[in-house]
């Protein structure tokens, strides 16, 4: 192997080249935006076979398409991943990731530390396909073995959380994935593949909500779940799908025909072609534009997050910062270990005055947007009690992090001196 063999390449190179030859029609040397539903068969035969699944080839933009597979290749070589399937949302990433695995009566065990809107999607709406899931504080990995019984068919849990920005010891709870015999699911949003690679962690597949740093720039929903190709599914009875004749494909045997690549053809030929979550032409080639950049954005995200959340801590008319990179976080030395290049861009901090003051300074804020999104190059806010965390419980609220006194904050890439000036502003409003 040489320095210019694709197989040696670092992060910043496969996030410009990976998955992205000239085109070999016209040269051009962007990945060209592929607007069309349908692709001509050469022949019957032709046809026939690409139905079969004899041969790999494009059939029908809800299954395929070329713009999406760049994307596709270009994911899965980040995450050090087999294969990759984009999909419409990160909310339908984690829908698709599951559908494989799952069937009435079987249940996941997932973190208490997830997004708002994954909490309210596994404890509520899961429930309408006969799954369930239980939440257990994955810091305590006795919980996590005590949780999982013999309908349990996946563990669930985020890299870094929102929105407290705690971490998760990946390995820790790989290691116990695979003595149980589990697929380990990570939600890689919020660290992305710069900051954390959780299949060479030991996860059996990754999921991530393209829409946040991946993309960048607040311009698209996208998911993408990324297949490790480790997991060996013919181990045991549970992953029927996979490992026996599948009705819903004229009896094909993913596992026997595709090998490594079962649970990616499977999503595809599938999940992807029955739940139809189809990840568009156009958003791909954004999302694409995205992450040229993201070594870069996220070495920046990182260095201001640092410099806020410091100054945070040390100012009187706040009570509490909860970033992972900050010494004084108990989660510092899971950080350090985990997640060496850093904890990341968000975190919530809460604020003296409670539930009023926390609402008068996302008012008050004027270089930070009050939206509802994360990992922008812009600097974002919001108060999740009143907002994405609406809909939990109190006590749900609090174990996800975002109690009534709560802000949360995505920083952004801009100048770290403008953010800290906006929050000190915000802050003596907020006090006043
Ligand atoms: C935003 C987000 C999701 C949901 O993604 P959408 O693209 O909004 O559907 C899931 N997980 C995490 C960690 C997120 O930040």
């Amino acid at each position: 192997m040489s320095d210019t063999d694709p197989a040696n390449w670092g992060f910043d190179t496969l996030a410009i080249h990976a998955g992205a030859a000239p085109d070999p029609a016209t040269g051009a040397r962007q990945v060209p935006i592929y607007q069309t539903t349908a692709y001509v068969f050469k022949d019957a035969a032709h046809a026939a076979r690409l139905f079969g699944l004899q041969e790999v080839g494009y059939i029908y933009s809800r299954l395929t398409n070329p713009t999406v597979s760049a994307l596709q290749t270009r994911l899965a070589q980040l995450e050090s991943g087999a294969g990759a399937i984009c999909c419409s949302s990160g909310h339908a990433a984690q829908i698709l990731a599951l559908f494989p695995l799952m069937g009435p009566g079987k249940n996941i065990v997932a973190s208490t530390r997830l997004y708002g809107g994954t909490i309210t999607q596994f404890s509520q709406t899961i429930k309408r396909f006969g799954w369930g899931a239980k939440f257990v504080d994955l810091d305590d990995l006795e919980a996590l073995r005590a949780a999982v019984d013999g309908d349990t068919r996946a563990i669930f849990c985020e890299s870094i959380s929102n929105p407290g920005g705690y971490v998760t010891d990946i390995p820790a709870v790989a290691k116990i994935a695979t003595e149980l015999g589990l697929p380990l699911i990570v939600d890689n949003t919020l660290a992305t593949p710069w900051l954390c690679k959780p299949i060479e962690m030991g996860a059996t597949l990754v999921v991530h909500s393209l829409t946040k740093y991946i993309t960048g720039n607040g311009t698209v929903t996208g998911g993408v779940v990324i297949d490790s190709g480790t997991f060996d599914w013919s181990a045991s009875d549970k992953f029927l799908s996979l490992s026996q004749p599948e009705p819903a494909y004229h009896g094909l045997n993913f596992h026997q025909a595709f090998g490594n690549l079962a649970y990616t053809f499977h999503g595809i030929a599938v999940s992807m072609r029955d739940l139809g979550m189809t990840m568009n032409p156009q958003g791909a080639h954004y999302t694409l534009m995205g992450i040229e950049t993201l070594g870069l954005r996220m070495e920046k995200h990182v260095a201001n997050a640092g410099k806020v959340a410091e100054w945070l801590q040390n100012d009187p008319r706040v009570t509490s910062v909860t970033y992972a990179g900050l010494a004084s976080s108990p989660w510092n030395a899971t950080a350090k270990r985990v997640y060496p290049k850093g904890a990341g861009a968000l975190f919530t901090f809460s604020i003296k005055g409670g539930y009023d003051a926390a609402v008068k300074l996302v008012d008050s804020l004027k270089l930070f947007s009050h939206v509802a999104n994360l990992g922008d190059a812009r600097s974002l806010v919001i108060h999740s009690a009143s907002t994405t965390h609406s809909q939990l419980s109190d006590a749900q609220k609090i174990a996800a992090g975002a109690g009534p006194d709560v802000v949360r904050l995505s920083i952004g890439i801009e100048d770290a001196d403008d953010l800290i000036a906006d929050l000190d502003q915000a802050l003596a409003a907020a006090s006043g």
